[in-house]
């Protein structure tokens, strides 16, 4: 299923692109809810972490391992969060399977 995060992979609409290597693409969040609000998601069209098999795991690897070099580069050298809504119940509302880096901010638990 294509979404919009297909069409930023595919620069048919712009994006705040801050990382991209051959498996994974990182981008603004068009609306932040912290101070640093980055997507890091797969090029390849996964849809969910429920639909992931063995062979996305070099992806996955690839796609937390920028995240941590992002917040980095973010200056997050005070901790961060990254988050994986999966599904209607986990709050997933574009179906491309992303990383929510959120940073900047004192964060609160439990999520909500
Ligand atoms: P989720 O609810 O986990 O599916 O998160 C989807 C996220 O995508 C939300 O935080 C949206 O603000 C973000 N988003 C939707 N469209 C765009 C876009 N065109 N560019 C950047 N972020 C987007």
């Amino acid at each position: 299923m294509s979404s919009i995060f297909s069409k930023i992979i595919a620069r048919e609409i712009p994006a705040d692109i801050v990382y991209e290597d051959d498996d994974c693409l990182a981008f603004r969040d068009i609306s932040p809810k912290a101070p640093v609000h980055v997507l890091v998601i797969p090029k390849r069209e996964i849809v969910s972490l429920a639909d992931l098999t063995v062979e996305d795991e070099a992806v996955m690897g690839r796609c937390v391992v920028a995240a941590s070099q992002i917040a980095a580069a973010e200056g997050l050298g005070g901790g961060y969060r990254l988050i994986v809504n999966c599904g209607e119940d986990g709050g997933q509302e574009v179906p491309h399977l992303h990383f929510h880096l959120l940073g900047g901010r004192k964060m609160s638990w439990p999520p909500g």
